[in-house]
């Protein structure tokens, strides 16, 4: 059998699956592709990744390639072949693509051309096999494996609180479970055409966006690169039905809009206002932008709650009262309770950290079964974010830990970053902090305790972080101080390393980052 991705897949045939707008800027390649197309192109990649095997047999295959119809293919062909997909990020410098590839125990690469240069040498270094997308495709398909939906099928490196980022680990079931559930949820149907902007190495992209698209038979439009002017463009042409953004996005968006003539403004807003639904997520959409959107597009935005691990878990309602600053309710086949520090339930008003069960619920942390183990309770994961309900509707407090940050929809760990600045040779000791910001929900920032006589300017700190931290985790504002706020633990304070940046408005670097 088939996995049930690709047997739905051959109902679509002639059907438009994937669309690149010409010229868009760093396409791979760009135009029109069908089913058919996917299903053909990810066979013939199939039959080059298992070579002489019958089954990949749950090898990790990483593979770099800009978002477009190259990267869908190769997604399918690894799992066609067996294989377990483990996307890596764009931006990512190479030690951060180096952890990803070591940490998934990866045996081959694919990498677009673009990536030549970085990959080839990881893969030269480490003994894996490495292919270019650019090389032939074999023209004879192989007999490709029957793949089991209970078995892996990716990879998503995510930040947590301790050190580096761990790899969630999603089963074809799991993946299956979380689309189904929005499908069902949102009405997915195969009428649809989505604008597909987000980044390809995050759930909200593969699963909440492309999967969701091809699982229903849609065609999903995939910008290659995020540009307010582009994606302006395609909503006026006014032929999308659905559209998803973090917080961030829309910010952008909003601007963009503010900053137009009267008329373009007008055909802007008509092509909102013909699609059927516009959703946020990924971080909390401020009810100041939530009304900002719907003076714009006429749409009152849908917010949801969901996580790498879980995929998406709470939802305001495609039909019915949506609520500003609440997440709804849970999607279906999800099964969401609040607890207290000692696993007792609590009542309505009272908040509680969210734990979640349900077929959408990662397999596990990979090669971490300590990590796994510690992550759930009683079979519930615990997501660590608290909320409380109120009229029988979820509203998100927040983080348990002052350790994640949300920047521009990215989840980054602290530690994970002060870590690697404290391989600065200037850098005696710091501290990591996410300060609240309009545009980009937090901003991270470090407090900074400098060894040696020289200053470090803003701009030689973040071109060495920039070396080694992926761009959005590289902090954006710097403090320099005598001593770190400790408590009598000798611990960091980090609510009052946020105040001493809330009152420190200047020297702060542009966000030079796409959001997410
Ligand atoms: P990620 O695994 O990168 O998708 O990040 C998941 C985290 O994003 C969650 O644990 C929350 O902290 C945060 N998050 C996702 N959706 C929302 C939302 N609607 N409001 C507030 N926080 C959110």
């Amino acid at each position: 059998m088939n996995l049930p991705l690709i047997i739905r897949a051959e109902k679509h045939n002639e059907k438009t699956a994937i669309l690149v707008p010409r010229g868009c800027a760093n396409a791979t390649t760009d135009g029109v592709f069908t089913y058919r197309d996917l299903l053909h192109i990810s066979s013939q990649i199939a039959t080059g990744l298992i070579q002489n095997t019958e089954d990949l047999q749950e090898q990790r295959v990483a593979f770099l390639i800009p978002p477009g119809f190259e990267y869908v293919a190769t997604q399918w062909g690894i799992w066609r072949a067996g294989g377990i997909a483990v996307p890596l990020c764009i931006s990512h410098p190479r030690p951060e693509l180096e952890y990803v590839i070591t940490n998934s125990g990866a045996s081959i690469i694919i990498a677009h051309p673009n990536f030549e240069g970085i990959l080839r040498s990881l893969a030269q270094e480490h003994n894996l096999r490495f292919i270019l997308t650019s090389e032939t495709l074999p023209s004879n398909i192989a007999h490709l494996p029957e793949v089991d939906i209970t078995r892996r099928a990716l990879i998503l490196y995510t930040s947590g609180t301790t050190g580096k980022p761990k790899g969630a680990v999603t089963t074809h079931q799991n993946i299956q479970a979380q689309v189904t559930s929005l499908i069902t949820a949102w009405e997915w149907t195969s009428s649809d055409r989505i604008l597909h902007i987000l980044p390809l190495h995050h759930i909200h992209g593969i699963v909440n966006v492309l999967t969701c698209a091809l699982w229903a038979g849609a065609e999903c439009h995939i910008l290659s690169k995020f540009d307010t002017e582009t994606v302006w463009r395609r909503i006026g042409d006014g032929d999308l039905t659905l559209f998803m953004a973090v917080p961030t996005i829309y910010v952008k968006l909003i601007a963009a809009w503010e900053n137009a003539s009267k008329e373009r403004q007008k055909s802007m807003s008509e092509g909102c206002a013909k699609m059927r639904l516009m959703v946020s997520g990924s971080a909390a959409l401020s009810v100041q932008v939530l009304e900002k959107w719907q003076s714009v597009s006429g749409h009152f935005l849908l917010e949801r709650y969901g996580m790498t691990e879980i995929g998406m878990a709470l939802s305001n309602p495609l039909h019915g009262e949506r609520l500003s600053g609440y997440v709804g309710k849970p999607l279906p086949e999800v099964e969401v309770r609040l607890v207290d520090e000692s696993t007792e339930l609590v009542p309505p008003g009272t908040p509680g950290e969210i734990q979640v069960k349900g077929p959408g619920v990662f397999l596990e942390y990979w090669q971490n079964p300590q990590a796994t183990a510690k992550a759930f309770q009683d079979g519930w994961f615990c997501t660590g974010d608290t909320a409380v309900v109120e009229n029988d509707n979820y509203r998100i407090l927040g983080r348990m830990s002052v350790d994640i940050i949300k920047t521009g929809g990215y989840k980054v760990s602290a530690l994970e970053i002060e870590e690697v600045l404290r391989e600065h040779p200037d850098i005696q000791e710091c501290a990591v902090v996410g300060v609240g910001d309009l545009e980009w929900g937090e901003r991270v920032c470090a407090a900074l305790v400098l060894q040696g006589s020289q200053p470090l300017t803003l701009q030689a700190f973040r071109s060495w972080a920039k070396e080694r931290l992926a761009i959005y985790k590289v902090p954006t504002q710097i403090l320099t101080v005598e001593e770190l706020p400790r408590n009598a633990m000798g611990k960091v304070i980090k609510p009052t390393v946020v105040e001493l940046f809330a009152i420190l408005k200047h020297n702060q670097a542009d966000q030079d980052v796409r959001p997410m």
